[in-house]
């Protein structure tokens, strides 16, 4: 059996950046606080909790002094404000793929344009691009894309991790309801570049194993892609979760994983396949 890995499967750079400055800081300060989970993966959450993350749900459960770290996705104007005002050390993990959304949002509103977010809603990247503008409208999907009025000018980002058909759909949908609409489209590089990989080795693969928690939006939508093109398409968290009654008759079976699958969950699930080769 012939397994192939995506290229480029698994962390992105801005979270792999996020996870290995909230690890430094660690060890520089024995601790580090967040506001909510690093990334959408349980294995990683564990991993730096072992090691002295600590996470709350709001910056006044955090003593003072103490170092924070604002997570790849962008954290709210208003969490920066409080965070500053309690004297707390701000260590800014940011993608900067995300600030650049959030500059970008604040210009097309400066032109007097409403803001459209096509993007998951409550999901922290989405909250964080809202919050950088007055009344931002999130659309999640063409049937809520349909649901809007009519309007003048508007200005339409997409959350980083989308998938492009589905902006496309939404966006064609809002043609016909804006009279003058400026597109930018945000969707980051790695996103695009995870996305077209999977389409090409779920076309070429008998079998398609995404990787990612259950968890991760952006997981869970990658295996919808593999889904619609190759219907042998299983989508696990670990090892565990993989079954061997997949690949049966399978020739070659591709591989790959959501921005947030360490490298070594990767690595656990090629190993445990490259056994199967052996067994048959
Ligand atoms: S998914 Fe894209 S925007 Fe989000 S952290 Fe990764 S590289 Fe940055």
């Amino acid at each position: 059996m012939r397994i192939i890995v995506a290229k480029d499967a698994g962390y992105c750079f801005g979270v792999r950046d996020a996870v290995n400055t909230a690890f430094d800081t660690i060890n520089q300060h024995g601790e580090v606080y967040m506001l909510g989970d690093i990334v959408h993966n349980e294995k990683v959450v564990a991993d730096l909790a072992r090691a002295g993350a600590k996470v709350v749900e709001e910056v006044d459960e955090i003593p003072s002094d103490s170092p924070v770290l604002f997570r790849a996705h962008g954290t709210v104007g208003s969490t920066w404000e409080k965070a500053n005002s309690a004297g707390l050390k701000i260590i800014d993990a940011t993608c900067p793929l995300v600030h650049e959304i959030h500059s970008e949002v604040k210009k097309l509103s400066i032109d007097g344009r409403q803001i459209i977010i096509v993007g998951d809603h409550g999901h922290d990247e989405v909250i964080g691009i809202a919050s950088q503008v007055d009344n931002a409208i999130v659309v999640a999907n063409p049937t809520e894309a349909k649901e809007l009025k009519k309007m003048k000018r508007a200005g339409i980002v997409c959350q980083s991790t989308q998938i492009i058909d589905n902006v496309q759909e939404i966006i064609n949908i809002l043609m016909t309801k804006v009279f003058d609409l400026h597109f930018v489209n945000t969707i980051c590089f790695p996103t695009k570049r995870n996305q077209e990989q999977i389409r090409q080795l779920a076309k070429e693969c008998d079998v398609m194993l995404i990787i990612g928690s259950f968890t991760s939006a952006n997981s869970k939508r990658l295996t919808q892609l593999s889904l619609e093109i190759n219907p042998r398409s299983y989508q696990v968290t670990t090892l565990d979760d993989v079954d061997i009654k997949w690949f049966n008759n399978a020739r070659t079976v591709g591989i790959s994983a959501g921005a947030s699958t360490p490298d070594y969950i990767i690595e656990d699930v090629k190993n445990k396949l490259s056994t199967l080769k052996d067994t048959k």
